[in-house]
């Protein structure tokens, strides 16, 4: 079964975790501060598809409000074809497997991937899910020159550090509608998850199959790390198994 970005970088924190978001998703619990941060990281990836001026955005809704990927795809080859200069949500697929890019950028012969994230670092699970894009990007033939990280750009808040994977990387600041952004550029690390991602695609892939056994994977500092699992509930045996509810 093919998988995306948001598959593989959840297999890796844990292959329960995607089996059961294929299988059993009924039992997620997403609390609501952590809806709240996805909802601001997507206004915040909104906000910052102009960074690089005018741009073409891919994204295609079917009548029911879901992506319409493979109109996605059409669009994204085609304005390749046309050397568009900056391309947003640029959807690609190999195998099935698929992702959209949240910014592609023509430098030259070839292309700078951006991935927004709503962060004042460059964590390892942002440069996974780029190693992830890499792959498929290059499956498809598109000329990567660099793979970066356009965060928050303001100053750090006190219980911030900056990660190791920055501390290594090149970073420049670029201001935009009022905001500061702080790009990363995170090539090198990113080439090595690409691999990664190449190695364990089609094997993560196998865990969506319809007669794929659950994983006997035990709770652990993986549930937290690098996000709390969704299925954290279910899995430490805090909600109840027909409802779904927490136990008081
Ligand atoms: S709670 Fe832990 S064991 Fe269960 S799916 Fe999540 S990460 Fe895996």
């Amino acid at each position: 079964m093919p998988i995306s970005k948001t598959d593989f970088v959840r297999g890796l924190q844990c292959e329960k975790m995607l089996w059961l978001d294929a299988h059993a998703p009924e039992y997620k619990i997403i609390p609501p501060e952590v809806q709240a941060k996805l909802d601001a990281g997507n206004e915040f990836g909104d906000a910052a598809m102009g960074i690089f001026g005018e741009f073409v955005e891919t994204t295609t809704l079917r009548e029911d409000g879901r992506l319409h990927f493979a109109a996605m795809l059409e669009k994204t080859k085609a304005l390749l074809c046309c050397d568009t200069p900056v391309i947003c949500e640029a959807a690609f697929s190999w195998y099935g497997n698929f992702c959209a890019a949240d910014i592609l950028k023509k430098e030259g012969t070839g292309y700078a991937l951006y991935e927004v994230k709503n962060s004042y670092t460059a964590r390892q699970e942002f440069v996974t899910d780029l190693g992830f894009q890499r792959l498929l990007l290059r499956k498809c033939g598109v000329p990567l020159l660099s793979s970066k990280l356009i965060l928050r750009g303001d100053e750090l808040p006190e219980n911030v550090e900056i990660s190791d994977v920055e501390k290594s990387a090149p970073v420049e600041f670029i201001e935009h509608g009022g905001f500061r952004y702080k790009i990363v550029d995170v090539t090198k690390a990113a080439k090595l998850t690409e691999r990664l991602a190449s190695l364990r695609i089609f094997e993560l892939g196998k865990l969506k199959r319809k007669d794929a056994e659950m994983p006997a994977i035990g709770v652990g500092e993986h549930c937290e790390k690098p996000y709390r699992c969704w299925y954290f509930a279910h899995c430490h045996g805090l909600c109840d198994r027909d409802t779904n509810q927490i136990n008081e």
